[in-house]
């Protein structure tokens, strides 16, 4: 791959219907803006989930262009996927922690278990010493969220044992906040306080707390280490303040038909929606199995949702449906808007987090459910290596 070409995987642009260009250059910008947001702290990224959805066979070996080494999955499955696509120095952490009986595959694919109970912590000292070398891992303690993790008291077992803990290699002591995008909220200092002090409790080990937004909560939050996802991927991490990062999805849906109806006309499944006066509907080619929520629907609640088309944002109207969804386009000088047109979606126009509140739901899952059926488009990024293993 040469920089700045578009890589075109799927079927051609003209035949899918829908097209989702993936940004790697605005990936990469991103990463920059947040290690530097970070001060001293080392930049790793979250690419778990095919990362967020956007397809990780890009994604990481553009973070790894643009300097990330430490990168965070959830499942060992997907550490192995990405061990392939990087150089062997890179770094994975497995968020999920050590699988049972799958200590042997995390040591061949050289993937770090963030370990979450004793139990993993005894597994993977015995393998560790099966294997004949400690083999690096991180320590996950939970500090307030209640999902993944050592609770506190379970640490202090862990660190009293020595004859665990003197087979472990521990690179990272790591836990997760829940509330890093309310920065107001008083779980996000609790959850500080209790992290400084088990810090205290591994001196010399490297430590990380940090998710997109908690690199935005200040210096007491980004210790050694942060593990940002979404803000790589557009999502804003200081909602409702401005976005400080580079929009990176952009979901396009193509005209297929352009229509008048008449006053008391309704338009797609249900009747739903019905025009109080002469309207021009353009059909676009994206639907929900392309990943565009139904709850998009035309519903009175938050406004409609919009689409930007020849300049302008179009509300959709009626029910999304699998194919194909409708926007009003009245307000659109009409040879800007005909069969073939591109619409957008999500992008620069419309920006991620707004077409997910209008769904009802966040960034995360509307990225993470887009579909396959469209055509996906690589553009920017340096020294991209599409398929090939890099080592
Ligand atoms: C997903 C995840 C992250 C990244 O979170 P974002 O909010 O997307 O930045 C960081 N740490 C852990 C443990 C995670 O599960």
């Amino acid at each position: 791959m040469t920089a700045h070409n578009a890589h075109i995987s799927g079927p051609p642009t003209d035949l899918a219907g829908a097209v989702l260009t993936v940004d790697l250059g605005a990936i990469q910008e991103n990463w920059k803006r947040l290690a530097a947001k970070a001060g001293s702290a080392e930049c790793g990224a979250a690419v778990k989930g095919n990362a967020y959805g956007l397809g990780v066979d890009h994604v990481a070996p553009a973070l790894w262009a643009a300097g990330c080494r430490t990168f965070f999955v959830a499942r060992p499955m997907e550490g192995g996927e990405l061990r392939h696509l990087l150089p062997r120095e890179a770094v994975i952490y497995v968020l999920d922690g050590l699988f049972p009986g799958q200590a042997e595959f995390y040591a061949r694919e050289d993937l770090r278990p963030a370990l979450i109970t004793i139990e993993e912590a005894r597994e993977w000292a015995a393998f560790g010493t099966e294997y004949g070398r400690n083999l690096p891992c991180a320590i996950h303690v939970d500090t307030g969220i209640n999902r993944l993790g050592f609770s506190p008291s379970a640490f202090e077992a862990l660190i009293a044992n020595n004859e665990i803990m003197a087979r472990l290699n521990l690179a990272l002591l790591m836990s997760h906040l829940a509330c890093a995008d309310e920065p107001n909220h008083p779980l996000n200092a609790r959850q500080k306080t209790a992290f400084a002090a088990l810090r205290r409790r591994l001196p010399g080990v490297k430590a990380s707390l940090a998710n997109s937004s908690g690199i935005f909560l200040g210096s007491d939050y980004t210790h050694d280490l942060v593990r940002p996802g979404i803000a790589l991927y557009g999502g804003n991490p200081v909602a409702p303040h401005s976005n400080p990062m580079l929009p990176v999805a952009h979901l396009e849906g193509t005209v297929l038909q352009v229509r008048e109806i008449a006053a008391g006309e309704s338009v797609g499944y249900g009747a739903t929606w019905r025009a109080t006066r002469q309207t021009r509907v353009a059909v676009l080619g994206a639907g929900y199995k392309d990943g565009v929520p139904r709850s998009l629907s035309s519903r009175a609640t938050n406004g409609p949702a919009q689409a930007f088309i020849g300049g302008r944002r179009c509300p959709v109207i009626g029910r999304v449906s699998m194919d194909m969804m409708a926007v009003d386009v009245t307000a659109v000088p009409v040879d800007l808007c005909q069969r073939g047109t591109r619409a957008e979606l999500i992008g620069r126009n419309i920006a991620i987090d707004e077409t997910a509140e209008w769904a009802g739901t966040i960034s995360y899952e509307l990225l993470t459910r887009l579909g396959q059926r469209f055509t996906r488009l690589y553009s920017g990024g340096e020294s991209i290596i599409s398929k090939a293993p890099l080592s």
